[in-house]
């Protein structure tokens, strides 16, 4: 029943009096007002009627014989079942003494005999009133115990899952300054990991500036962050790096706005972090490894290929030249069998030191192209310049005398050199300037080996 059926309800009144007379005429003037009406012409039936159906109210006569009014009161009020049922006295007793007796004994209310019929009905009401108050009260009461108890219910499942989080979770609430900027967070909620890993306890940490806990993180953008998702509601998942006093490592955060607050994950990645770091660290050394000559450690063929063609499709939009040099050891078979297999490698490090040592732009690239034969790309470079970094190639050498008692055109180790310049337009390839740089090679070994050959058929890069 809600609150408005109590207040409208009629409800059912039982008259107890001894006098046919004032029972019927109770009766008449009641059921009149819409009451419904029940009767008992003595204390005991009276008793036996509202063991058997409770009325709403008891209009009841003090002066009955066998068991008067104030018996009756007694033994209703001292049931628990009766016990709220309002009674109103109805008697020709009109002295003070025992109108306090019925009082004490737990009548709602007490009417002289000979009485009005208006004043009785308004008792009534008021009294009908008060019990269907007390009633919706009570029932009121109930409802919020149970809503109570299911909020308590809830809050230690939170509770609980919060706690038994492998993640730590915090809440926190702005501080707005007086123009209503957000200017500071304040700690709601963490739950035991978070303290943990802040270092503080829960009960330090609950109710406290975010700032003033986490100086360092002003400098950080989370403090940001967080004004950010109150103010657009936007969800953010995030990796950082955070270190303050004993905390120090990566974090992986979820933070959603809650309120006027957000509520913050987080979780510690950091041995996830440093695997994938390590991972990256060895991708790269397994990358340098695949791309490099194991022998001299210059660029590989793989790199050369590559990189040529990224270049050359570099150079074909920036219409800028490039110029490929080749170079070949002369008589390195000779070598080889006059000096042994070892010493020959040994040779062909030094001669990749002296090509290392002169190319001097990041964007030129050094390669061993295959057994004794070396090439360099020289990306935005012309011609002219080509064939000088090809004379210092040649000059390097020079400098580092490797003794080659077999060659026939040097006493030391010489290297014979083409040289290709051109600026790549679509209709041609790196092949043909790969093709290029070896006919002028094989120019320069026909010429008699130890010198360089620009092949100009390509035109000069210029
Ligand atoms: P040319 O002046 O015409 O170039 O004569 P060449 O003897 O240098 O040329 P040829 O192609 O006949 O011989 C190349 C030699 O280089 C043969 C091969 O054994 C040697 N060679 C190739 N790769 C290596 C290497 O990695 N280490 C050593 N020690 N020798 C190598
Ligand atoms: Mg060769
Ligand atoms: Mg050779």
């Amino acid at each position: 029943m809600n609150q408005e059926q109590f207040v409208t309800a009629k409800g059912e009144i039982l008259v107890v009096d001894d006098s046919p007379a004032n029972l019927s005429l109770l009766t008449q003037m009641l059921s009149a007002k819409g009451y419904k009406v029940r009767v008992a012409p003595n204390g005991k039936l009276a008793l036996k009627s509202v063991q058997y159906y409770p009325p709403n109210l008891i209009l009841l006569d003090v002066l009955m014989p066998i068991l008067d009014g104030y018996e009756v009161c007694k033994l209703l009020k001292t049931n628990k079942q009766t016990q709220d049922i309002p009674i109103i006295f109805l008697s020709a007793l009109d002295e003070a003494i025992d109108k306090v007796k019925a009082f004490n004994l737990g009548a709602a209310d007490y009417i002289s005999k000979p009485f009005e019929n208006v004043e009785v009905l308004a008792r009534i009401e008021n009294q009908l009133t008060i019990q269907r108050q007390k009633k919706w009260l009570e029932n009121e009461i109930d409802r919020r115990k149970k809503i109570e108890e299911n909020l308590k219910q809830s809050q230690q499942l939170l509770t609980s899952v919060l706690n038994s989080s492998l993640d730590g979770i915090m809440a926190f609430n702005s501080i707005r300054d007086n123009r209503g900027n957000i200017v500071d967070f304040e700690c709601l909620l963490l739950n035991p990991v978070a303290a943990e890993t802040i270092g503080k306890t829960q009960k330090n940490a609950i109710g406290k500036s975010f700032l003033k806990q986490f100086p360092s993180l002003k400098k950080t953008s989370l403090l940001e962050y967080y004004k950010s998702i109150v103010n657009t509601g936007i969800i953010i998942s995030k990796e950082f790096y955070y270190e303050h006093e004993y905390v120090k490592g990566w974090f992986q955060l979820v933070a959603v706005k809650i309120g006027d607050g957000v509520s913050v994950t987080f979780r510690d990645i950091t041995d996830r972090k440093q695997m994938e770091l390590a991972l990256q660290q060895s991708n790269l050394i397994l990358e340098k490894k695949a791309n490099a000559d194991s022998l001299t450690h210059l660029a590989n063929r793989r790199r050369f290929d590559e990189y040529l063609q990224q270049e050359w499709g570099r150079m074909t939009e920036e219409k800028q030249p490039l110029s490929l040099i080749l170079c070949d050891v002369d008589y390195f078979k000779f070598y080889n069998d006059t000096y042994g297999h070892q010493t020959g490698d040994e040779c062909l490090q030094k001669v990749a030191q002296s090509l290392r040592r002169s190319v001097r732009y990041p964007g030129d690239l050094v390669a061993r192209y295959g057994g004794e034969e070396f090439a360099i790309i020289l990306p935005n470079t012309v011609a002219k310049d080509a064939v000088k970094v090809a004379e210092k190639i040649q000059c390097e050498l020079y400098k580092l005398k490797i003794d080659h008692r077999t060659s026939s055109v040097s006493q030391y180790v010489t290297l014979s050199m083409g040289v290709a310049s051109v600026v790549p337009r679509s209709e041609l390839s790196p092949a043909h300037s790969i093709a290029a740089a070896d006919e002028a090679l094989y120019e320069a070994k026909k010429q008699g080996r130890d010198r360089i050959v620009l092949n100009r058929a390509m035109g000069n890069g210029q």
